[in-house]
């Protein structure tokens, strides 16, 4: 966000992480959104209960997604720099659309970066390059229905066969799930619960015995699909391995799983820096008493809470993300900023709900939405109680 920005939102927060060409991005964003997230479009996303392709394949076009996927591949090559992914989350859950910055996430943090970082070369001539323009997308399927927290647990197995392997289990709570043309599959390919027992499978739509179960019904997000999976017997050929050979999949996950609790943690402060500008507005607009609503001692000193705590969101983030980019953020680091900054921003929208009083609540209005997307920040993309784990071991050490 520029100075300009900042201070004509009202939070005066003079960020340095970006340059000329993230605010040039910014404005193609922007007109992206102008033409393409009308409150239309909202309804008929959250009616559908999925992005429809036509809007994916769009922002491909417009270079919205794709970010991540290197440039020979046609995308932006932004792998390891988030400040582009950044301006878009900023943009577009300021819109209000947090389902449609939802989607893009999956796309360019949780689906490219594994194909990007372990594929083979055909694995990434095949799928990068649609990626890039939203022809193919992507999904991450780790969490089981008995198994969530403890990826060990996962009973999804990959049975080595003649040229390939056979899957069979199931998945639950998949992100773009249901609109996914390819899985990233989190299986067990070999004997006990070691690292070494797990590998990450890419499972294609239309492949015998691959079933979409139901899409599920959610609190919040609504316009952004959520799925069950399921495996009976699934042939996936060995090319469909990622990085070729089995066994590396835990690895490839505690590789990849920073960068996605890097994202969460740059959602929440996008969302809590927009619900203070929600809530300004309205604060200004809103007459009690004879009076606009922001002349009362409580919502100024609400108000300068929010904007204080958005400032430190940011300030936290933007050095997460200036890790990221030196290759220095450690898992710890990572889960720092998902549990801390996505607490900051339940409480944030809570008080931007509170501050809006009845209409806080009328989903028609984006604070109301915004807060039910909050609550599965703090679940998604690991607990904060696995993430305060992570934080403990490596400063007090292992049970
Ligand atoms: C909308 C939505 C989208 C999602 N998208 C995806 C996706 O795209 N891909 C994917 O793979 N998964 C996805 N998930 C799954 C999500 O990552 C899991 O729900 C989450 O990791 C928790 O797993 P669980 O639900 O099995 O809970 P459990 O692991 O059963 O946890 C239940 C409770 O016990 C606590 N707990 C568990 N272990 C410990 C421990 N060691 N110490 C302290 N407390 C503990 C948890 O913190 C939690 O409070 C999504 C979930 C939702 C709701």
């Amino acid at each position: 966000m520029s100075v300009a920005r900042a201070i004509e939102k009202g939070s005066a927060v003079d960020r340095d992480i970006y340059d000329e060409d993230h605010e040039a991005f910014r404005d193609v964003v922007k007109e992206f959104i102008k033409r393409y997230v009308t409150n239309e479009k909202r309804e008929q996303w959250d009616t559908a209960g999925e992005i429809d392709r036509a809007t994916m394949l769009a922002a491909g076009e417009s270079g919205l997604i794709g970010l991540s996927v290197p440039e020979e591949f046609g995308g932006a090559g932004m792998l390891q720099d988030y400040r582009f992914r950044a301006v878009v989350n900023e943009e577009v859950i300021a819109a209000g659309a947090g389902s449609l910055a939802g989607a893009f996430g999956i796309q360019d943090d949780l689906a490219v970066p594994y194909l990007a970082h372990f594929g083979t070369p055909e694995q990434q001539q095949k799928w990068l390059p649609g990626m890039a323009t939203g022809e193919i997308l992507g999904a991450l399927a780790m969490t089981e229905p008995g198994a969530g927290s403890d990826l060990r647990g996962a009973k999804t197995t990959a049975k080595k066969v003649d040229g390939g392997y056979l899957v069979n289990g199931a998945k639950t709570f998949i992100s773009s799930g249901k609109t996914a043309d390819i899985i990233v599959t989190f299986v067990k390919s070999g004997e006990g619960n070691r690292a070494d027992a797990f590998s990450l499978v890419v499972i294609e739509n239309g492949m015998d015995g691959f079933e979409h179960g139901k899409k599920l019904n959610k609190m919040g997000f609504h316009g952004h699909d959520t799925a069950e999976l399921s495996f009976v017997d699934v042939f996936v050929p060995d090319g469909n391995l990622i990085g070729g050979e089995a066994g590396h999949g835990f690895v490839q996950l505690m590789r990849n799983l920073p960068l996605e609790r890097l994202s969460i943690g740059v959602a929440a402060a996008a969302a809590a820096d927009a619900a203070f500008g929600w809530t300004l507005e309205y604060a200004k607009s809103r007459e009690a008493f004879g009076q606009p609503v922001s002349d009362f001692q409580n919502t100024r000193f609400r108000l300068a809470d929010i904007a204080t705590t958005v400032d430190v969101l940011w300030a936290y983030n933007d050095r997460a993300m200036r890790l990221y980019s030196d290759n220095k953020l450690t898992p710890e680091e990572a889960a720092k900023v998902k549990f801390w900054s996505t607490e900051r921003e339940w409480e944030v929208l809570d008080q931007a709900v509170q501050l809006h009083g009845g209409y806080g609540y009328i989903t028609e209005y984006p604070i109301a939405r915004a807060f039910l997307d909050a609550r599965v920040h703090r679940i998604y993309g690991g607990t904060n109680e696995i993430m305060r784990e992570i934080v403990a071991r490596a400063v007090i050490g292992r049970k």
